[in-house]
């Protein structure tokens, strides 16, 4: 038996060449037609006015390091939701969470389960880390309980949870997490990404805080991109019990938040105004939009958060999700193709402004033929 060969160069983990790169929403439409981009899931309303004040502000103390701790942000979010600044770490996007809370709690062989049509990112970070991701199957696109507890193996670490899921905008009530966390070994972690939590109009829905509170291997993270509309400065954050906490905080970087995401994620938290008239217009819009295009003929999933699923007819070409797709770009209608979560017949439309809603529902009321 020869040796093995020593590369002829570095190779990453093995798992890194099976990640598909993760593709965002498109941001550009035809020269010459006004762009409206529906593709990632961003705030009509944009950011607070004191948000921005904020950060204006900033660019006078640009030579100084930022608060490595965010505290100024932790302090405004303990504030706003009731919580322990202890129990919150900050993040540069909820995403550089997850991949931290991978990166922690998976080595490689260990097995991650997420759900059909969950967020993509979790796949990505499971694969980065060499550990295994285990697929469980959704009921009418939502998370199924049952299919994730059966997965459950000695090799599981961790659970990925969405909810509200993105894109699918289904959500599983509060019983029905608690009824999965209590099915899982207290040594699986069990990740709630409740990105959409501010949308949600559900008496039976809770983001995940009690849970938190009440177990060491529950945590919920949370963005300030979507409701409080700062998608560019890429805010998140994560609350969770302090052994995972200080997990994260020895590993994460040392500077993760620039002082302007610090500073206005602070205001904007703090701008209560804001955020409802943000989940008012999202209340207001997404049955008006979903009841149009029900009416031309399409399928919606019933959606909790601030972005709408679109089904196209299966067995007309012509009517494809993809025609779609071209028919509303080349109109400046940018929306999300979701093929790579599963759902290759379906698009994903963001809440955007009157005008730009408006315009969708007219655009495919043409492409339906129905006009
Ligand atoms: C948009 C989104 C996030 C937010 O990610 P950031 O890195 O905070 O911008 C997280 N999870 C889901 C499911 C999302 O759709």
């Amino acid at each position: 038996m020869s040796a093995p060969e020593t590369p002829q160069r570095p190779v990453p983990n093995s798992g890194v060449l099976e990640i598909a790169a993760y593709v965002p929403g498109k941001s550009k439409a035809k020269a010459g037609v006004k762009l409206h981009k529906l593709s990632s899931n961003e705030s009509p309303l944009g950011a607070s006015p004191a948000a921005i004040e904020a950060y204006k502000a900033e660019a006078e103390t640009l030579e100084f390091y930022p608060d490595g701790a965010s505290t100024e942000l932790r302090k405004a979010i303990a504030e706003a939701h009731g919580l322990n600044p202890d129990n919150l770490i900050c993040g540069n996007g909820s995403d550089e969470l997850l991949g931290l809370l991978a990166h922690i709690y998976l080595k490689p062989g260990d097995e991650a389960i997420f759900t059909q049509h969950g967020f993509l990112v979790y796949k990505i970070q499971i694969l980065a880390n060499d550990a295994v991701p285990v697929v469980a199957p959704e009921t009418d696109l939502t998370a199924n309980v049952d299919a994730i507890l059966e997965r459950v193996t000695e090799r599981t670490k961790m659970v990925f949870l969405a909810n509200p899921n993105n894109p699918t905008g289904t959500y599983l009530p509060e019983s029905e997490v608690k009824r999965l966390h209590a099915g899982l070994p207290k040594n699986v972690l069990l990740v709630i990404d409740a990105a959409y939590a501010e949308y949600v109009r559900r008496n039976d829905y809770s983001a995940g805080v009690e849970l938190v509170s009440d177990n060491e291997n529950v945590v919920m993270t949370r963005t300030f991109s979507k409701i409080h509309g700062l998608a560019a400065l890429r805010i998140g954050w994560m609350y969770g019990p302090a052994h995972i906490v200080d997990a994260l905080n020895r590993v994460r970087g040392p500077f993760n938040l620039n002082s302007a995401a610090i500073s206005a994620g602070s205001a904007a938290i703090r701008d209560r105004r804001h955020v409802d008239e943000a989940a008012l217009f999202n209340e207001q819009w997404v049955p008006v939009v979903s009841n149009a295009l029900n009416g031309i003929g399409l399928k919606v999933t019933p959606s909790v958060g601030n972005f709408i699923l679109i089904h196209f007819p299966d067995d007309d070409p012509a009517h494809s999700a993809e025609a779609a797709d071209a028919w509303l770009t080349d109109r400046g209608y940018v929306l999300r193709a979701v093929a790579a979560y599963g759902l290759p017949n379906a698009l994903r439309m963001s809440i955007g402004s009157a005008e730009a809603n408006e315009g969708v529902i007219a655009a495919l009321t043409e492409f339906m033929g129905r006009a």
